[in-house]
């Protein structure tokens, strides 16, 4: 009997501790659950953790019920998940809205004051790696999915939800195969939506306050190799120039001649944005750009982030000559990265190079290159359903198109969409940019819960209107 009476007291104790665990787990615990799947995308796709992409998979099936119920789901390109929200009108121009959930490697674990992999929720946050960078979007996006389904709510346009599982090495295995199952299809979407820009705050100057930053455009890539070549030989009869030297000399004129700064296209509309928000004196300098273009061109290329908005960048990034102390290399090499702004092509760069470098002796190899993405139109319904919702959720928010300077799997769905779009609705202070691929990654739980969920039910509904 005691011993019955024992059981039953753990039985009680047990029932009290889970019962208000599972009354209370809402999306915070259930993203906190998505970042114990170590989903780490590697340049080699050999090194996949199968067992991850599938516990997340299974995960998924589990959390979400009505989704799995109620959407039709494919999987592609082994990992990727495409969802299908059928519309009520199927003939209209659907739309995506797509997230990732691969994440980067942790460098460093100790350094992160809450383990990286294990989901804690602290101090009023979701912690580790890929709260913001990309599983709120995923969790996020299926939350409003689960939210609207259980509301008994189906779509005017149908809907898709497109979750990426290697955003972060390029994506060509999984949005770029979804987007090439769509266009098989015969699919053209209104609009895409993915992450790149969030609404932050503090970020842009002269700006007080909650700023959303919708992204209108993605850099493009390319990597060049420098190729210097002369006479090798023994160090002791050197020629006037060695490959070395020669190299040196083209690496100094690339990055003294960088390629011209754009101040019209999406740049121009980001000023134009920008403009009525500020005080006088810098409102007419950007509302003013043909007296003051100039100017504000030579304070913009004093500051990395903006001088990156403004042009096509110039890095160097890899160098290599020689073997031996004594021995004159006949060949030299520089990689070079470029990030290519819309308005430049690759070819652009490669004939700006050529003249800036003027040397005959310097090879120049195309490794490889990606245009920069076709840049969305801010009057199209999809740019206006963004606006009017955010307006109702964080009307102290300025609405400002903007240009993505780093990738996103928006460049594999420009192919399949009128517009695309980059943006994420939580908000992001000045501190927590450099947790993104960096220490401390976290997301607070009132942004993710409170905003970003709620932006997704209302975002869908309202689509219902366009
Ligand atoms: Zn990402």
């Amino acid at each position: 009997m005691k011993r019955r009476l024992t059981r039953f007291a753990w039985a009680v104790v047990w029932i009290v501790g889970i019962v208000p665990a599972i009354a209370q787990a809402g999306p915070a615990e259930r993203l906190a659950e998505a970042v114990r799947f170590r989903t780490l995308s590697h340049q080699d796709p050999a090194a996949l953790d199968a067992e991850a992409f599938a516990g997340f998979h299974a995960f998924l099936e589990r959390t979400y019920p009505k989704v799995h119920a109620g959407l039709t789901r494919h999987v592609i390109g082994d990992w990727s998940l495409l969802y299908v929200f059928e519309g009520r009108e199927p003939e209209l121009a659907p739309i995506l809205w797509t997230a990732h959930f691969d994440v980067v490697p942790v460098i460093d674990p100790s350094a992160w004051t809450h383990p990286p992999y294990e989901g804690v929720i602290a101090d009023g946050y979701v912690w580790g790696r890929g709260t913001l960078d990309d599983k709120a979007g995923v969790i996020g996006m299926l939350e409003a999915a689960e939210r609207l389904l259980a509301e008994g709510f189906q779509p005017r346009r149908t809907l898709y939800l497109a979750f990426g599982h290697d955003e972060e090495i390029g994506g060509a295995a999984g949005a770029g195969a979804t987007a090439a199952w769509l266009q098989e299809r015969g699919v053209q979407l209104l609009f895409s939506l993915d992450e790149g820009f969030a609404i932050v705050d503090g970020a842009l100057p002269g700006i007080d306050g909650p700023v959303a930053l919708i992204g209108v455009a993605e850099k493009g890539y390319l990597t060049l190799e420098l190729v210097a070549h002369a006479a090798g030989g023994h160090s002791s009869t050197p020629p006037r120039s060695t490959a070395i030297g020669r190299l040196a000399e083209a690496v100094r004129r690339l990055e003294a001649n960088p390629m011209p700064a754009r101040m019209d296209g999406v740049v121009g509309s980001t000023l134009d944005a920008i403009a009525p928000h500020l005080s006088l004196v810098p409102r007419l300098a950007l509302s003013n750009r043909w007296l003051t273009g100039g100017m504000l061109e030579s304070r913009f290329s004093e500051d990395r982030a903006m001088s990156a908005m403004i042009r096509t960048t110039t890095a160097v990034t890899m160098v290599s000559g020689g073997v031996k102390e004594n021995v004159l290399p006949s060949e030299a090499t520089a990689t070079v990265n470029f990030r290519i702004a819309p308005g430049d092509t690759v070819d652009d760069v490669v004939t700006h190079v050529r003249r800036v470098i003027e040397d005959p002796e310097v090879e120049i190899r195309v490794d490889r290159g990606t245009e920069a993405s076709p840049v969305a139109d801010v009057e199209s319904p999809g740019y206006r359903l963004l606006v009017s919702t955010l307006g109702e959720l964080v009307p102290e928010a300025p609405v400002i198109p903007g240009l993505v300077v780093g990738g996103t799997d928006s460049k594999h769905y420009a192919k399949v969409a009128d517009d695309s779009f980059r943006f994420t609705p939580f908000l992001l202070g000045a501190g927590d940019l450099s947790r993104i691929h960096g220490v401390d990654e976290r997301i607070s739980v009132s942004n993710f819960e409170g905003l970003l969920i709620d932006f997704y039910v209302a975002l869908a509904r309202a689509a219902d209107g366009i």
